[in-house]
């Protein structure tokens, strides 16, 4: 079958031809039929410190799709040829602590589909069926492709109840703007999100339903507050920029006793102010990944009621267009990028 690999070393991603892959007696095997790009995916491809740690060669990269089962395992029988699925992207090992008391998305021993084992950016791909999400019929088949940023949008924007609080989303990546999207669904008051990059703002501004989309270099949160007529800062903050510039003042901008959901990553050490943490009481939370299967079910049904994530789908490319996608994400003139395997 033809996949995109890292098949070596180095900086880029080649089209290659690859064994279809051999299923187990507990595995599905599935025909890929729309993907999504990922910022990890673009970080194996660009061959950064983290990637060359983290993920051997050759492999077939990619985790976000959605595909139709073409066979499954004979122990399995949830599951059937014909089923539209995706994939987790986390296989848990089902024996740590964490595994047997259910709460598998804190396993410490996860292997990363398209990062430490073969992944979605091929024709086919075979996983375990305790990591198969089955999508109701009531779900497009692109919103469907990216269930898994999406899931890290909704697991982050429901760390904290925002019913009728005040939110600030720090980075209008995908998982930003998906975020905002959420937060605003589930009952938030003021929606503030801030990135650098003016045409995500806009994005966010036009088609997300925020309050105010704002460059921190233009405004600062506390005029925001000013101009929303805010006193005591923000309640809950949603990190998912991964900047150490605009979590310091994340964490400036916060009311006593908030609580913040950190999903970017810093790609080095940051230093915080302290103070702000201990004396204003905040609440900081780590975010990784998804809940199995709970943010699925919640994905779903905020979808079912209504919850509009579609604009953050910004290209929609053929799959051996992939080096386009790349380049889009590279400049960040986009949302998600999505490759069709469907020829
Ligand atoms: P992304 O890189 O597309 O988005 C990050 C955004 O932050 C960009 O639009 C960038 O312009 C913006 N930004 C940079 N500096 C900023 C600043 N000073 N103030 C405001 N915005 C700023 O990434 P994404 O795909 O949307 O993901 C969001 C973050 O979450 C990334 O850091 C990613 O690595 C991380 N992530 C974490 C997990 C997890 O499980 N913890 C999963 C997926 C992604
Ligand atoms: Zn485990």
């Amino acid at each position: 079958m033809r996949a995109l690999v890292k098949s070596r070393a180095e900086r880029g991603l080649w089209i290659e031809e690859v064994p279809k892959p051999t299923i187990g007696i507990n595995d599905v095997l599935i025909r890929v039929l729309l993907t999504g790009i990922c910022g990890t995916d673009l970080h194996i491809y660009e061959w950064d410190d983290w990637a060359k740690k983290t993920v051997p060669v050759p492999l077939v990269i990619g985790h976000e799709f959605v595909g139709e089962i073409t066979e499954v395992g004979s122990n399995v029988t949830d599951f059937e040829p014909g089923m539209i699925v995706s994939g987790e992207g986390h296989v848990v090992c089902g024996r740590c602590r964490n595994c047997l008391a259910g709460r598998r998305h804190l396993c410490a021993q996860s292997k990363g589909v398209g990062v430490s084992r073969p992944g979605a950016f091929a024709e086919y791909i075979a996983l375990p069926m305790t990591n198969i999400w089955r999508h109701h019929a009531s779900v497009p088949l692109e919103i469907a492709a990216i269930f898994d940023p999406f899931g890290n949008a909704v697991h982050t924007a429901l760390q904290f109840p925002v019913l009728g609080e005040d939110v600030l989303i720090t980075g209008a990546g995908p998982i930003g703007l998906m975020a905002a999207a959420v937060v605003r669904h589930a009952g938030a008051r003021f929606v503030v999100i801030s990135d650098l990059n003016p045409e995500r703002l806009k994005l966010a501004g036009e088609k997300m339903g925020v309050t105010m989309a704002v460059d921190p270099r233009q405004k600062s949160f506390e005029q925001v507050q000013r101009e929303l007529g805010m006193q005591e800062g923000f309640d809950v903050g949603l990190e998912m920029s991964g900047n150490p510039t605009a979590f310091r003042s994340m964490l400036a901008n916060m009311s006593h006793g908030g609580k913040i959901a950190m999903l970017g990553i810093p790609n080095q050490e940051m230093s915080i102010n302290w103070n702000h943490v201990i004396f204003n009481m905040l609440t900081i939370r780590g975010i990784y990944g998804r809940e199995m299967y709970e943010t699925w079910y919640k994905m779903t049904v905020m979808l079912e009621s209504g919850l509009d994530i579609k604009p953050v789908i910004t290209h929609r490319l053929k799959w051996h267009e992939y080096e386009q996608g790349f380049e889009a994400m590279r400049t960040g003139a986009c949302g998600k990028v999505i490759l069709d395997w469907r020829e």
